[in-house]
């Protein structure tokens, strides 16, 4: 049975329900499985053809240990993966976009953007675990954009959950507030602060500072550390390299990476069995992780404003627990290279551990002029309007593939062109047009609450909005 440890220390291996109601560990590590489930060509070879809910139960099942129960576990990824939530019958279908290049394209779900493929899963399971033991929860977090709204859309129908999501006032798109703010639920809270999302974070940080406050109402987050999320994100690599004939032949991925999560399930994939020949990291300007496979030193700098401003971000969470199984588990080492990090913004890899890293992964930038230059040229060859975020990558796969152009490269396509119509029509000369989900939501109420940056003032609102309705 798949149990969990740290990256900064074993500790008592944790159940797979732990560790989703925790997301982080207590010593301030990630999870990651004791021993790697595997995904045999035998299983493999089983999936060819089955519908994208029956791999995801298959292969999420081997995480959870039994636990939520394997009927229940079915019942909500039936409901979670199927072509009424996800706006296509296949789930995450794949398109050809040059002779051996295919987009996995993962802008189907509520809010068309990739996160969706964890978050609908992981909303529905943690009401299902809190229905269990009658508990409730408040979730709150901070966002500049795409994580808000995937988070609100996976909890709004949660009847364990009430969930505060913080974003800067009239600094986040149109398009994203209004994923978040039109809907109508009784408890889903936005709240505008008056200030910057460093501002946001900074009084996430603090309510979950203060143990009183925690205990309170039950305070917790749905961010990207969390397991579960990883597990999910998992499938579908899966789901694509069998369409297209795994476990027979090797596919290589290309992903436009901020936190390392996506990218990390990736090789999580390989490291289980699916056979993946090159795992290529996409990067915007933030290019830490590019700069990293170049120099073997990973160096914080300044976020700076992209294209692709979801991946806007100089600290790749996720990439702890790569660097752990790189260390062969090494937890001190972990442990000591994370504290140096938090301490001096940088630490670096010895010469042996980098070149190992360098075979694991490839890692190249794109500016904003390529990715709008991307985003034409696929417009041009294909017909197709892509997002800043997919150009990042389609463009990164372009030059990967030139060294091994016989192994079929996907790409991972993560928001819909829609949510970014400025920068794409500044490319093609073409405004995507909306889908009607989000042509709907232009003309839908807004609910949301103003408050100033103050930390007393968030907490009487949260103790004054928290709780059975
Ligand atoms: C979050 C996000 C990313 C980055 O994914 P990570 O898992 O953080 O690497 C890429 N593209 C889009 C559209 C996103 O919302």
């Amino acid at each position: 049975m798949t149990r969990y440890v740290s990256t900064r220390g074993p500790g008592t291996p944790q159940s797979f329900v732990n560790v989703l109601m925790q997301g982080m560990a207590p010593d301030g590590g990630l999870y990651i499985p004791d021993v790697w489930p595997t995904l045999d060509r035998g299983l493999l070879g089983r999936f060819s053809g089955l519908e994208y809910a029956e791999i995801a139960y298959q292969v999420f099942s081997l995480f959870t240990g039994g636990d939520p129960e394997p009927a229940s576990l079915r019942k909500i990824i039936a409901e979670t993966y199927n072509g009424r939530n996800f706006n296509h019958p296949a789930v995450a279908p794949l398109a050809q976009v040059g002779p051996n290049a295919w987009l996995l394209d993962l802008a189907r779900g509520p809010t068309l953007s990739f996160k969706d493929y964890a978050l609908q899963l992981i909303g529905r399971l943690f009401d299902h675990v809190l229905g269990q033991i009658n508990k409730r929860v408040t979730i709150c977090g901070a966002t500049s954009g795409d994580t808000g709204s995937a988070a609100i859309a996976a909890c709004r129908s949660c009847r364990n959950i009430d969930i505060f999501i913080l974003h800067p006032k009239d600094r986040v798109s149109d398009v994203q507030r209004r994923q978040m703010t039109t809907v109508d639920a009784p408890n889903v809270f936005n709240i505008a602060v008056e200030g910057t999302f460093d501002d946001c974070q900074a009084l996430v940080k603090a309510l979950f500072a203060d143990q009183q406050l925690r205990d309170e109402i039950n305070l917790s987050a749905v961010n990207s550390i969390n397991w579960a999320r990883i597990a999910a994100q998992i499938v579908y690599y899966v789901v694509a390299a069998t369409a297209l004939g795994s476990p027979d032949r090797p596919i290589s991925f290309t992903v436009p990476t901020g936190n390392f999560g996506n990218v990390f399930a990736g090789w999580s994939a390989r490291s289980m069995g699916l056979p993946i020949d090159r795992l290529v990291i996409g990067s915007n300007r933030n290019d830490i992780l590019t700069r990293f496979f170049e120099t073997g030193e990973m160096k914080q700098d300044k976020v700076q404003p992209s294209l692709s401003p979801s991946m806007d971000i100089q600290i790749s969470s996720n990439f702890e627990r790569y660097l752990c199984e790189l260390t062969g588990r090494d937890f001190d080492r972990v442990r000591t290279l994370m504290e140096e990090f938090s301490k001096t913004g940088k630490f670096k890899l010895p010469a042996d551990l980098f070149e190992k890293a360098k075979q694991d992964f490839r890692a190249i930038r794109c500016s904003d002029e390529e990715t709008l230059a991307m985003m034409k040229e696929c417009h041009a060859e294909t017909g197709m309007l892509i997002d800043p975020h997919t150009a990042v990558a389609l463009h990164a796969a372009r030059q990967a593939v030139e060294s091994s152009p016989a192994v079929p490269m996907v790409v991972l396509s993560t928001a819909h062109p829609a949510k970014f119509p400025d920068a794409v029509e500044k490319a093609t000369g073409v405004r995507p047009s909306m889908p009607e989900s989000l042509a709907r939501l232009m003309k839908k109420p807004e609910f949301l609450h103003v408050l100033p940056n103050d930390l007393k003032k968030l907490k009487s609102f949260l103790r004054a909005n928290a709780g059975e309705k």
